[in-house]
C-alpha cells in the first residue's frame, strides 16, 4: 500500500478514483494525496446500491452477519500498523493513540457482531386466540457522516451498529482523514460483505448530506460532528420525517472535590486533556475545583502540562501530536486571546508552538471569567480551564449552565458527592475518577445541544431498528 493509502470511493462493491482535494499532513503541512470527490451520479449509484444491498443484508441470518462483521474486525486488527500510521499521517495523533483507536474499533465491531444476534422482540400476553408480539426490524438504508478526530472508531461505531442490526449504509467519512474509512470498508469487502451493503463516498459535505437526506431510499441519518451542522442536518431530516442519531459537541465539566489529593488530580487532569490534543467531543474542558485545593491543583496541572512532549505523532517520544488542521490553530488563537483579554491567567502554553505544522502546546488557563467565549464555546483543542468553587452544588450549577450535555467527570471518593452528582449533572455520560466515558458495551450520547440517540450498548443497536407490533387473531 506504499507510504500512505490512496483514498477511493466504494460504490456497489467497486473502488472508484475521482478528482478531488488534497489531504494535508498536519505535522508538516505537506500534501499526502488526494481525496476523491463523488459526483451526483456517484451519490445516486451509492444509494441505489444500498437499496439493493438492504434487501440482501436484512434477509441474511443474524449469525452470518455476525460472522462477516467479526471477520472484518479480524482483518482490521491484522492491519493495525498500516491503519494506525495512516491515521497519524492524516490526523496527527501519536502512533500509540492511533493503535489504541484501531483496537477499540475492533472491540466495537466485535461487540456489535454479537449483539446483532440478540435483537430480541417479546411476546405480550393477550386474550385467548390473540397473539401479540413485538419485533425489532432493521430500519433500512442509513446515511452515516463521520468526523476527522476519530477517523476509524467513529466509522466503526456507526457501521458496526447499522450492519449488526441488518441495515445497509452509505457512508460519508471525513475528507480530511479518509484512509481509515477506506481500510474499514476494504476489510468488510474482503470479509465477504455482499455488494451494495456498505458504500463509501467523499466530497462536498453539504451537497452529499442534502442529497442523501432527501432521497426516498434513505431511512435514517447518523451524524457525528459539530452542533451547528448537526442542527442543520436534523432540521433537513425533519422535513422528510427521517429519524436521526446525533453525536454532537461537548464542553465537559470536571468536578474536583476536596477529598482527593490535588497533586494527583492535577497530573491525571493534564494527561486527560492531552489525549488526541483535546480534539474529543468528550474532552474534559472546564475544571471546577474545591477552593481549598485550587492552588495546589492548578500548579501541578500546569507543571505536568509543560512536561508533555509535543511533536510528530510518528516519533515514539511524542505524547501529544499537532492539531488536525489550520482551523483548530485559528480557533485556539481566537478563544485564548479573548479569555486573556477578559482576565484569565495563562499557567502554561497559550501560544502556537511552531510555524510549520499545526502545533499548539497543552494550555492551562486559570480564573477564567464566565463571559470569556471559551467558557461557553467548545474549544476542541488542548486548552484546560480551571476555576475554584466553594461547593459541589456551585460546581454543578456552573457545569449545567451551558447548552452542552455530553460527558461529565468527577474526581472524588465520597459516596455522597457521587450520589449527588449522578442525580444532578446534565450529561449523557458521567465518569468518576477516570476519563473514559464510553466502552463498546455501554451506551454513549448526549442530552441538550449535544444530541440524541446512543451509540454502543444495547441502546446503540436499537437506533437502527424500527419496532413493529404484531397482533394475530387465530381461528
Ligand atoms: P464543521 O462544523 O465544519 O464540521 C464538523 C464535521 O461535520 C466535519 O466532519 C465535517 O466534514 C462535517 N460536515 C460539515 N458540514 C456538513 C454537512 N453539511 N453535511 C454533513 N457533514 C458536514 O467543523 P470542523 O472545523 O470540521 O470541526 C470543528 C468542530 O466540529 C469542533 O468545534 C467540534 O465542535 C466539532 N466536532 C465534533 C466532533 C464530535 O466528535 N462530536 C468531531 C469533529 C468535530
Amino acid at each position: 500500500m506504499g507510504n500512505h493509502t490512496e483514498a477511493k470511493l466504494f460504490i456497489n462493491g467497486e473502488w472508484k478514483a475521482r478528482a478531488g482535494a488534497p489531504i494535508i499532513n498536519p505535522a508538516d503541512e505537506t500534501e499526502l494525496g488526494i481525496v476523491p470527490f463523488a459526483t451526483e451520479n456517484d451519490l445516486a449509484a451509492a444509494v441505489e446500491a444500498a437499496e439493493i444491498g438492504f434487501k440482501t443484508w436484512s434477509h441474511t441470518s443474524p449469525s452470518r452477519r455476525s460472522e462477516i462483521i467479526r471477520d472484518a474486525a479480524a482483518r482490521i486488527r491484522a492491519n493495525i500498523e498500516i491503519i494506525a500510521r495512516d491515521m497519524t499521517l492524516e490526523q496527527g495523533k501519536p502512533l500509540n493513540e492511533a493503535r489504541n483507536e484501531v483496537r477499540r474499533s475492533c472491540q466495537v465491531l466485535e461487540w456489535d457482531a454479537e449483539e446483532g444476534r440478540r435483537t430480541y422482540g417479546r411476546v405480550i400476553p393477550a386474550e385467548q386466540g390473540l397473539h401479540n408480539s413485538v419485533k425489532h426490524l432493521p430500519i433500512g438504508p442509513v446515511a452515516a457522516f463521520t468526523p476527522w478526530n476519530y477517523p476509524l472508531s467513529s466509522v466503526a461505531r456507526k457501521v458496526g451498529g447499522a450492519l449488526a442490526a441488518g441495515c445497509s449504509v452509505v457512508l460519508k467519512a471525513s475528507e480530511e482523514t479518509p484512509a481509515a474509512a477506506v481500510h474499514l470498508v476494504n476489510a468488510f469487502a474482503e470479509a465477504g460483505l455482499p455488494e451494495g451493503v456498505l458504500n463509501l463516498v467523499f466530497g462536498n459535505p453539504s451537497q452529499i448530506s442534502r442529497f442523501f437526506i432527501a432521497h426516498r431510499v434513505i431511512r435514517m441519518l447518523a451524524f457525528t460532528g459539530s452542533v451547528p451542522v448537526g442542527k442543520s442536518l436534523a432540521a433537513q431530516a425533519g422535513e422528510f420525517m427521517k429519524p436521526c442519531l446525533m453525536e454532537l459537541g461537548g464542553h465537559s465539566p470536571v468536578i474536583v472535590c476536596d477529598d482527593v489529593d490535588p497533586r494527583e488530580a492535577g497530573i491525571k487532569s493534564a494527561l486527560a486533556k492531552a489525549s488526541n490534543a483535546g480534539q474529543i467531543c468528550t474532552a474534559p474542558t472546564r475544571w471546577f475545583v474545591a477552593a481549598s485545593h485550587f492552588e495546589e491543583f492548578a500548579d501541578q496541572m500546569a507543571t505536568t502540562a509543560r512536561s508533555v512532549r509535543i511533536g510528530n505523532g510518528l516519533d515514539p517520544e511524542t505524547q501529544m501530536g499537532p492539531l488536525a488542521n489550520a482551523r483548530r490553530i485559528a480557533a485556539m488563537q481566537d478563544l485564548i486571546s479573548d479569555a486573556v483579554k477578559k482576565g484569565a491567567d495563562v499557567l502554561s502554553g497559550g501560544e502556537r508552538a511552531a510555524n510549520k505544522g499545526y502545533y499548539w502546546p497543552l494550555t492551562v488557563l486559570a480564573n477564567v471569567p464566565d463571559d470569556a467565549r471559551i467558557m461557553y464555546e467548545e474549544p476542541f483543542g488542548p486548552v484546560a480551564l480551571v476555576n475554584p468553587v466553594s461547593s459541589v452544588a456551585e460546581a454543578v450549577s456552573k457545569a449545567n449552565s451551558l447548552e452542552f450535555g455530553l460527558a461529565g467527570y468527577a474526581l472524588t471518593h465520597s459516596a455522597d458527592n457521587i450520589a449527588y452528582l449522578t442525580d444532578h449533572l446534565e450529561v449523557g455520560n458521567f465518569a468518576i475518577n477516570q476519563f473514559v466515558s464510553s466502552l463498546p458495551e455501554t451506551p454513549f450520547g448526549g442530552m441538550k445541544d449535544s444530541g440524541y440517540g446512543r451509540e454502543g450498548g444495547t441502546e446503540g443497536l436499537l437506533n437502527y431498528t424500527i419496532t413493529r407490533s404484531i397482533s394475530h387473531k387465530t381461528r
